[in-house]
């Protein structure tokens, strides 16, 4: 079974102008649509309860909420707080499915299959991006995309639901049908008037009826309704790091169990670099404790390299550092990574170049 959680940012763009400029909290916001043809891009939470909604003419949102503040919207700052999130989940997994910029899938089947929880990662995922970013997000986990989404969504702004899978159908069954993913307004008035209004009812509906409904496509429904979905998490973007992390059963605080644990690592990190063919020039010492906060530190070498050695000593330079201040943080998984990846460096920027090259 996978553990799937499903990320929503709370009115993103409205939320970054509220964090970014406190004196427009707790107020209506508007983001877009001030001018006499624009259309609102995000409305606050403030703005939604006077039935202001994304998408609707600003001329409109005026009237329905006209003590409301409209803000221009400035895309390259939302493009910057949505890479600051993405970093985050990929602190979590490789397998991070972009839907927007502040929307995804993150498939941590990995983590789980070692001993974690899915509701303390859930956890300790929106409250890393209440700490890095000041905003808050919904997350929906469960073990698919459909249910973690319909989670996510289930208890928004600020939400954090769980669906277990023996919860599946207790979950869903009252569900308007609506809420299930591809019925639209036809589809849903078609429904109703065969008397089918909650997901439970769609579930128990007869094959028969469905199919003379919606043809082939009514199979699809009622699968949906009984939250079935075996769609995998697809990465969204090539890879541009590389690392090796181990978790432990238990906790370590002592440098001298870990720097072993680092250098196999690094020499993991520096195997995938040479049979990528690639170097790299970041790397970074990624350190978890038993409590799931999370810290990355990174360091940025002076030119390229594949070198286990390197690699290894950069980490622990990394870890050395950290320990200084931070005696007190009891280290359950620790990885060693490398990004800034590149096929062809030019040569003389290649450090410490492998025996072969
Ligand atoms: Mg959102």
């Amino acid at each position: 079974m996978r553990s799937i959680i499903h990320v929503d940012m709370d009115a993103f763009f409205a939320s970054v102008e509220q964090h970014d400029n406190p004196a427009l909290r707790g107020r209506p916001v508007m983001v877009g649509g001030g001018s006499h043809r624009g259309v609102v891009a995000a409305a606050s939470y403030e703005a939604r309860q006077f039935g202001v909604r994304s998408a609707m003419p600003g001329m409109k949102a005026r009237r329905l909420c006209p003590q409301g503040v409209f803000v221009k919207s400035r895309f390259a700052r939302y493009r910057e707080v949505s890479a600051e999130i993405f970093a985050i989940f990929r602190g979590y997994t490789d397998l991070v499915e972009g839907l927007s910029l502040d929307e995804a899938f993150l498939d941590v089947t990995e983590s789980t299959g070692q001993g974690m929880d899915l509701e303390q990662i859930g956890r300790a995922l929106k409250r890393e991006i209440g700490q890095v970013c000041g905003l808050t997000a919904s997350v929906g986990m469960s073990h698919n995309k459909l249910l973690a989404k319909l989670a996510s969504d289930y208890d928004k702004p600020d939400g954090f639901v769980l669906v277990l899978a023996e919860d599946t159908e207790r979950f869903l069954d009252p569900l308007p049908i609506r809420r299930l993913p591809g019925i639209g307004p036809r589809s849903a008035s078609k429904l109703h008037d065969a008397g089918i209004h909650t997901a439970g009812q769609l579930r128990k509906t007869a094959k028969d009826l469905l199919r003379e409904l919606f043809g082939e496509h009514g199979a699809e429904l009622a699968r949906r309704a009984a939250g079935i979905d075996e769609r995998p998490v697809k990465s969204s973007r090539v890879r541009r790091s590389i690392s090796q992390e181990n978790t432990f059963s238990q906790d370590h605080t002592s440098l001298e169990t870990l720097r072993p644990v680092l250098m196999e690592q690094a020499l993991q990190v520096a195997d995938s670099l040479h049979r990528k063919n690639l170097y790299a020039r970041t790397v970074t010492l990624k350190l978890r404790s038993s409590g799931f906060s999370t810290l990355t530190r990174s360091s940025s070498l002076e030119g390229y390299t594949r070198s286990a050695e390197l690699i290894g000593r950069t980490a622990l330079e990394l870890l050395e550092n950290w320990a200084e201040w931070r005696s007190a943080f009891a280290v359950r998984l620790v990885g060693v990574g490398v990004s800034s990846l590149e096929a062809q460096p030019a040569l003389e920027s290649v450090l410490d170049p492998a025996p072969d090259q």
